[in-house]
């Protein structure tokens, strides 16, 4: 057995999974690395087994305490020695962790960039022999930049106070504009990039307008994934509360996570979801990160995610050990405008928001197979995958070209100040007070748009939103221009043809006890 091998077996495992034995190698030689797996590739593997087989002291950066706890218990009870550095020490406990560190006595440190950028630290680890540097979720340092965890923008540092040890990026699905800040940022110029298939083929996704989303979810818990353990994400903290009481009631158990939560409730939360089979986790996005937990079955998104990278890594969270799993994203035209809205609204990042929520619009309304848009977003293709609602419906679509110019012709007449909701009830010849109040009934337009429904509706104004047929002003007042494809549309140039909607059902509290 050569060491590679005897190494990967201290870990139980007999085979490499795709991309480790390159990486491992890489780092072993000294080489920097950066790699992109999707959650669930077993990224955390390359390090460790590089950290042992380097000599030194192998340092981990992780940027969520309750990661590195679960990852250093693991690690010991396969006999690996690991252990963390962080705030949650005592003075006494530092110096035991720094004589046993001097001794020799550990091989994997694992702590959290707000310690590793501590002048002190890296005096420390200077008088050190250190076998490579880890950098964990580094796609925090493009998703947040300086912002949430300044510190991860400040671990560039590292690659010229330690000229000689190999550091390895390690991140979850990304685009290249994410590998590329990554690299720049902790100045990995001459690296070896290596990334994966984002394929998680054994995940069914299913993408559907929000019609009354508790209901919907209830039908999905009831007749899809009945008594399995899944993951509800939601946007707002209060939401997740509130969630999780209203499941428990109706007999689903249920637990809830949020970064307002103390760090013992939020350990409490995770345990149970871990211990107990079956139950349900509703959580804003701060749960997750680096989450393994085999047996997760599902993952439902009641609100939109900030990016088609988010949407995949946390969407792979479900089916972790390559079993069939299930994904259901919900979302409507009013979240589209609110999440858009919330974007804008942070000056430190909102062109890098709204960028992200663009793409994110793209892959969720082009048309045919789900699996197919999300992945070309990265880049890869794949054939229709036969696991996804299009793929499983006879993915009719519908030209809806003169309903767009109707549309487009009733912004241009009202300015483009008034809200979607007031111009589809003028094209549906609705006499509601909003319409009233601005005179609606004398549009030419007014009662012209019967041929769809309030739904189809909302889907043609998400869909010119999302390709940018249309221009939604940046101030907080609502605006929408018209652009140069409004007119090509206005002219017939140009045709709109969206994927017919296919509604998920619903099911209500009462028919439950049925
Ligand atoms: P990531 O960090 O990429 O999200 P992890 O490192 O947490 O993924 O690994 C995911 C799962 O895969 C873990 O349960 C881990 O034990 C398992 N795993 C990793 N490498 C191997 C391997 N070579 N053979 C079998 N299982 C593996």
């Amino acid at each position: 057995m050569n060491i590679k091998t005897q190494t990967l077996s201290r870990f139980g495992y007999s085979d490499f999974r795709p991309l480790q034995e390159e990486a491992i190698d890489a780092l072993v030689a000294g080489q920097d690395v950066l790699l992109a797996a999707p959650t669930g590739g077993g990224k955390s593997l390359v390090y460790q087994a590089a950290g042992l087989m380097r000599t030194g002291v192998a340092v981990i950066v992780s940027p969520l305490l309750s990661l590195m706890h679960q990852q250093v218990e693991e690690l010991n009870t396969k006999g690996i020695r690991a252990k963390f550095l962080n705030s949650t020490l005592n003075l006494d406990q530092q110096d035991d962790l720094a004589w046993a560190l001097h001794s020799d006595h550990i091989d994997l440190l694992y702590l959290s960039p707000e310690k590793l950028t501590q002048p002190s630290v890296i005096r420390f680890l200077q008088g050190m022999d250190i076998a490579l540097f880890a950098i964990d979720e580094a796609h925090c340092i493009a998703q947040w930049g300086g912002f949430f965890r300044p510190e991860y923008s400040q671990l560039g540092q590292l690659r010229e106070t330690f000229p000689l040890v190999p550091i390895i990026a390690l991140t979850g699905t990304v685009d290249q504009n994410t590998v590329d800040t990554i690299q720049s940022s902790l100045k990995l110029s001459s690296c070896l990039v290596l990334r994966s298939s984002f394929d998680r083929a054994n995940i069914y996704l299913h993408i559907a307008q929000k019609r009354k989303a508790k209901q919907q979810i209830l039908y999905f818990l009831h007749h899809e994934v009945a008594g399995q353990t899944g993951i509800i994400y939601c946007r707002s903290r209060k939401k997740t509360e509130e969630l999780s009481c209203w499941l428990n009631g109706l007999g689903f158990p249920s637990v809830c996570y949020h970064a307002a939560l103390s760090d013992e409730e939020k350990q409490h939360s995770h345990a149970t979801f871990v211990s107990q089979r079956g139950s349900i986790m509703v959580a804003t996005t701060a749960y997750g990160m680096g989450i393994d937990i085999e047996h997760v079955r599902f993952v439902v998104h009641m609100d939109l995610p900030n990016s088609p990278e988010a949407y995949f890594q946390e969407v792979g969270r479900a089916g972790r050990d390559g079993q069939a799993a299930k994904a259901l994203l919900l979302y409507g035209l009013q979240d589209m405008l609110q999440a858009r809205q919330l974007a804008t609204s942070q000056p430190q990042s909102a062109v890098k928001e709204a960028r992200h929520l663009g793409d994110l619009f793209r892959v969720l309304e082009k048309r045919g197979c789900r699996r197919h848009n999300l992945l070309s977003h990265f880049n890869e293709r794949v054939s229709d995958c036969g696991n996804c609602d299009r793929c499983q419906s006879n993915q009719s679509e519908q030209n809806v070209t003169i309903a767009s110019q109707k549309l487009l012709s009733l912004i241009y007449y009202t300015k483009g100040v008034q809200p979607f909701s007031v111009l589809i009830q003028i094209l549906l010849g609705k006499k509601s007070k909003p319409v009233k109040e601005i005179k609606g009934e004398s549009l030419a337009l007014f009662g012209k748009g019967k041929e769809l429904g309030e739904s189809q509706w909302k889907s043609v104004v998400r869909h010119l939103i999302a390709f940018e047929y249309i221009t939604i002003g940046h101030s907080t007042l609502f605006t929408v221009q018209l652009n140069e494809t409004s007119r090509a549309i206005l002219r017939g140039e140009k045709q709109v043809i969206i994927a017919a909607e296919h509604y998920y059902p619903r099911l209500e509290e009462d028919q439950l006890a049925v």
